[in-house]
């Protein structure tokens, strides 16, 4: 506590001052932004520190826990938490939450737009008119998303949201999750078996350590020359120099992007491709979804300071 109201350090980027939630957290306390502490002034204010807010894109390590010691609870902007020391957080007996589902609709939407980009050479026909080359050159065809296996790895809130829309497209879905789902649709036992299957591979698995460089080599030459690659997850779930020579090499037919190894740099190999497409981090990047995000956000916030349970926290952690 700080002058009596509650203390809170936000993660989040100073610079980014339409933010939706760092635009809401004043409501409810005296915020500092991390990146305008300086090492003395972060260490004196750590102990009057409740709540730490990141997002999912950002890295909490131990750390930077370590710092407050009398903290409350710990608020991801995010559903992804692999960022986050969630081991430390669980030891500490912290309440941890994040925004599940609120974000769902809209980047399984960004999946499918990146799947139609890369398969339809949407981005491409852009760059070709731009850069003059109608009147000069033709332009090479696409693939037809309409009777194609779709791919899922990860099941779960997004990728079943993605399933239900590849319905309008009329594709065949197959998917691959730890658990079997109670669906109408074949459950593959790994991402090998289920990159061999599919024409499109679509990953939807959180990052963590067991998922790190699911898609390597191996289940790049499963889904074939044919075969196109949408990265939606983390980028830590594919390896990336894999991947930049399987697409060389014309091993797979393209790849579309939105999450990357070293975010926000991305790979010199990757964008000297043209059957790539490639976008920052949009998943969730819509002002309905954001703000939806912040309003859950300020709910778990505003529940934790009054000693309840939030409403969705991060599995694992305490749920009291
Ligand atoms: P979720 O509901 O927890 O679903 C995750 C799915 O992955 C589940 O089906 C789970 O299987 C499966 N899975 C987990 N570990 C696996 C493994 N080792 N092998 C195979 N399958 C595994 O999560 P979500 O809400 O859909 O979000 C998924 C991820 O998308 C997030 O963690 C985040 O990293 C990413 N994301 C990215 C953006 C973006 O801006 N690009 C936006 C939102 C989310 P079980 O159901 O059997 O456990």
């Amino acid at each position: 506590m700080l002058n009596d109201r509650p203390c809170i350090v936000n993660l989040i980027s100073s610079r980014n001052t339409g933010h939706p939630l760092s635009l809401q957290l004043p409501q409810l306390g005296e915020v500092f932004y991390r990146d305008q502490l300086t090492p003395e002034a972060a260490a004196k204010l750590g102990p009057s520190v409740d709540v730490l807010v990141g997002a999912s894109n950002l890295k909490v390590p131990k750390s930077e826990l370590d710092l407050y010691p009398n903290l409350k609870m710990v608020a991801d902007f995010g559903v992804g938490y692999d960022g986050f020391d969630t081991a430390e957080i669980i030891r500490r007996g912290l309440r941890f939450s994040h925004t599940p589902d609120v974000l769902s609709e809209d980047t399984a939407d960004l999946g499918l737009a990146l799947l139609l980009d890369v398969t339809r050479r949407v981005a491409q026909g852009d760059a070709f008119i731009r850069r003059g080359d109608w009147p000069k050159k033709n332009f090479p065809l696409g693939r037809r998303l309409f009777g194609k296996k779709l791919g899922i790895a990860g099941l779960g809130r997004i990728g079943s949201v993605i399933a239900q829309r590849s319905q309008a497209f009329r594709m065949e879905v197959g998917y691959t999750s730890r658990s079997p789902k109670n669906v109408p649709w074949q459950r593959f036992p790994d991402m090998k078996a289920l990159a061999q299957w599919c024409d499109f591979l679509i990953v939807v698995i959180p990052g963590s350590p067991e998922t790190h460089h699911l898609v390597n080599a191996e289940v790049l030459d499963a889904l074939g020359p044919q075969g196109y690659l949408v990265n939606i997850a983390r980028g830590a779930l594919v390896d990336t120099d894999a991947l930049i020579k399987a697409l060389k090499e014309h091993r797979i037919a393209g790849a579309a992007l939105d999450v990357f190894e070293h975010e926000p740099h991305v790979e010199e190999g990757l964008i000297a491709l043209d059957n790539v497409v490639l976008t920052p981090h949009q998943g969730s990047a819509t002002v309905e979804t954001r703000a939806d995000m912040a309003d859950l956000a300020m709910r778990n916030i505003r529940k934790a300071l009054s000693g309840q349970a939030v409403i969705t926290p991060v599995p694992g952690t305490r749920k009291d």
